[in-house]
């Protein structure tokens, strides 16, 4: 099968490591603030990837791997704005991740690594990294000397010496390079910190993801995954920090990137006013919709989202779900031996070049526009158990093609939550219990956790 590996910037053959396993890793999510439409696109881009794997390969022959960053100055300062601490943040927002993710259809990783629970790791690392001589400490923190690492830029396409500096990289006048990048950052007054070698601090961004690929798999997996976003300065830091420390070859064999969600032809954040949460999506359309729409897009092509494209994601996946109704039901009066039409093959070749999720679409709307007059001609004899079988096969990586149970947070149920919330704060348990109870009959399950309430589909 074939792969775009955005650090060649071209399709090659995928040959794993060890023939037959597949070990990915993906960059999860900063836990300060809810999920929004981009975390879903990468969620979803990825869970294909991982499932396509898994239905070829054997469930147990992939091991997938995403992580939750759960300190770095976003945390500190959301959770001192909400006057909480940064473990109180992240146990507030880890679960709101769950849920959407769930709601899209989204596997759990097999494994979630938290940073805070791998400072023990990111030190050693940074500790080998020193004595590579990739490392230099300043007032505020340990940084990585970039000039000791040639190949920085490769990944993204950049010159040493034209690089800019990019998001996330600190102005420090004190820096060697303007791309140097901090490994570990001294305590400031009030911040969580833990003993280091060099002092009381807290790990950089870039750190965790070398260190917990590191803990799972050792030096050297398939396949690193991210969201566009992150190939630089993110990935480009994790290549320097792992290949720094275990050579030039180590670390991910291939790179593999989701593309960009823009809103009505801009790029979708909280200043444009044009910021949408899963959460303030999932109110309108169901989550189904939600990834039935993403993947009709190649996952490396932009999408451009507006009402219009969840419309349309609607009404098509709603003809996908009618075709299989229809299916169930269909009766042929016909004696003639059985037709057998066979699909799972052509959307087998999509999905192995390069996961062409829009491709393989493309297939079965053909195959239903192909299949519907013979459902309205019964004296056709066509094997229709034949056809559910490939369309169930398939539901393995597409997640839409089975309806699940219709899910809706309406306005009614909003309030209903907040009014549970206010009898709770007014220790009316009685009232909270009701609502509790009526709430479970319609389908939402709450979850009181130290930070709050929150809803998950029963
Ligand atoms: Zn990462």
């Amino acid at each position: 099968m074939k792969i775009y590996d955005s650090r060649l910037k071209e399709t090659v053959e995928f040959e794993p490591l060890e023939e037959g396993k597949v070990k990915m890793y993906v960059c999860g999510p900063t836990v300060y603030d809810k999920a929004h439409l981009g975390h879903g696109r990468s969620a979803v881009s990825f869970d294909v990837v991982r499932r396509y794997f898994e239905y070829k390969y054997g469930e147990e022959n992939v091991i997938f791997v995403s992580n939750y960053t759960d300190i770095d100055d976003k945390m500190i300062n959301r959770a001192k704005e909400e006057g909480i601490s940064v473990e109180e943040l992240a146990d507030k927002v880890i679960p709101i991740y769950e849920r959407d993710y769930e709601a899209l259809g989204v596997k759990k990783p097999n494994f979630q690594p938290k940073a805070t629970k791998h400072v023990k790791e990111i030190i050693e690392l940074i500790k080998d990294l020193e004595k590579g001589g990739f490392t230099y400490v300043l007032e505020d923190g340990v940084y990585y000397d970039v000039s000791k690492f040639p190949d920085y830029g490769k990944l993204s396409g950049q010159k040493l010496e034209d690089l800019k500096m990019g998001a996330r990289i600190d102005v420090n006048d004190k820096k060697k390079n303007p791309y140097d990048f901090v490994l570990w950052k001294f305590k400031k007054e009030g911040e969580p910190a833990w003993e280091s070698p060099w002092g009381e601090g807290r790990p950089g961004w870039h750190i965790e993801c070398s260190a917990m690929t590191w803990k799972v798999f050792g030096e050297k997996f398939d396949i690193h995954g991210g969201g566009l976003d992150l190939k630089f300065p993110h990935h480009e830091c994790e290549i320097a920090q792992s290949c720094g420390a275990f050579g030039k070859d180590s670390f991910a064999k291939y790179w593999m990137h989701n593309g960009f969600i823009q809103v009505n032809n801009e790029k979708m954040s909280k200043s444009l006013g044009n910021f949408f949460t899963l959460e303030d999506i999932f109110a309108k359309y169901d989550p189904q919709v939600v990834r039935f729409m993403f993947l009709q897009t190649h996952y490396r092509n932009p999408i451009n989202f507006s009402d219009q494209l969840l419309e349309q994601a609607k009404a098509g996946l709603e003809r996908i779900h009618g075709f299989v109704r229809r299916l169930e039901d269909y009766n042929s009066v016909s004696e003639m031996d059985p037709l057998r039409i066979e699909f799972g093959n052509e959307v087998n070749k999509s999905m192995d070049n390069d996961f062409d999720t829009s491709g393989a679409l493309g297939t079965i709307f053909t195959v239903m526009n192909s299949i519907n007059p013979l459902l309205d001609d019964r004296s056709v004899n066509f094997d229709k158990e034949f056809v559910l079988d490939q369309l169930k096969r398939l539901d393995n990586f597409f997640g839409f093609i089975y309806p699940r149970e219709k899910f809706e947070i309406s306005d009614d149920i909003e309030s209903l939550i907040s009014q549970r919330e206010e009898a709770r704060e007014s220790k009316d348990f009685k009232k909270s219990d009701e609502i509790r109870d009526e709430l479970l009959k319609r389908g939402i399950v709450l979850e009181d956790t130290a930070n709050g309430t929150i809803w998950k589909k029963a």
